[in-house]
């Protein structure tokens, strides 16, 4: 995929930045320890390399991400208090900048544990927080739902109402929803459910346990193919639909969160009906950067279980 080259070619040139002060400062060193004569020579040039590019590379790294934290900067301090998520993307210079800067590390004001935020990160190893979290605002989306769990956030119920409306447009058929938003509460039921038809580690592959799921985060859609009637989740990858959301949610400001083969990072079965609304700028760096976990966007470790 062509973001694979895309991610590779943006990180080498702050490989070489790096790499080049070391390289300078470890030749003047050398040099300087082979003047100081016969007498320094054997000890200081083996020992001094090491300490230098152990000391070297930590101050480079700082020194770079002083000069260039965004979260300095006047826009993204507004439109944080603003809680105003899609103007912070746009004042960190849009979403590749965005997830730049948070996956080393260089963006102290954005969490990835606040629940609140459009870019959060719930996994196996990264419960919500608080466990009982409830979003501000939940509103009813505007698709025909197979179950009461029809609430998203605003954003997110306006971006899918918009993403089923052009798949209609495209042709692709209608979209339905299965699952929403849903509470810790309704999370235990759910999980429950499944380990009495499954046990622990059948459940565990296809559902969150209470307070691990991005469904409470109100960000998360489960969403189906609907005709006279609707199918089921698992009859929806295939379908025609399917293959547009595959396609096209990131237009929408939404990625397909668990996709095939990447278990081991997610922690989930392949899951092509799952959605993750993520705003447009993020998305749309998601799709063009050709990543497949959130895990990899944000530079976070893999999370193919919980916690022992
Ligand atoms: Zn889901």
């Amino acid at each position: 995929m062509s973001g694979t080259h895309s991610r590779h070619a943006s990180r080498a040139p702050r490989a070489v930045t790096v790499a080049l002060p070391i390289g300078v400062l470890f030749t003047a060193v050398a040099s300087l320890a082979t003047l100081g004569g016969p007498l320094a020579t054997p000890a200081a040039e083996t020992e001094l390399p090491a300490p230098a590019a152990a000391l070297a590379l930590p101050h480079v790294e700082v020194a770079e991400s002083r000069a260039a934290n965004p979260c300095g900067d006047d826009a993204v301090r507004t439109a944080l208090k603003d809680g105003d998520d899609d103007a912070v993307v746009a004042a960190f210079g849009g979403g590749e900048a965005f997830r730049a800067a948070v996956s080393v590390g260089n963006a102290p004001c954005i969490s990835l544990a606040d629940p609140d935020r459009t870019w959060v990160v719930v996994n196996k190893r990264r419960p919500l927080r608080p466990t009982e979290f409830v979003p501000d605002a939940l509103t009813p989306v505007s698709l025909r739902s197979t179950t009461p769990s029809d609430r998203l956030r605003p954003e997110a119920a306006q971006a899918l109402a918009d993403m089923a409306d052009a798949a209609r447009d495209a042709g692709a058929g209608t979209l339905g929803i299965n699952n929403g938003y849903r509470s810790y509460g309704v999370q235990q039921l759910t999980y429950s459910s499944h380990v009495r038809a499954q046990g622990q580690d059948g459940a565990d592959a296809g559902s969150a346990r209470p307070g691990y799921s991005e469904h409470q985060t109100g960000l998360a859609i489960d969403v189906i193919a609907c005709g006279s009637g609707c199918s089921g989740l698992d009859a929806f990858g295939a379908t025609t639909q399917g293959g547009w959301v595959a396609e096209h949610a990131w237009e929408h400001g939404f990625i397909v969160r668990y996709e095939h083969g990447e278990r081991t990072t997610t922690g989930y079965m392949p899951e092509p009906w799952h959605l993750r609304y993520l705003g447009p700028e993020l998305a749309a760096a998601y799709h063009h950067g050709g990543f497949r976990t959130l895990e990899e966007f944000f530079g976070l470790p893999a999370a193919s279980d919980y916690a022992p």
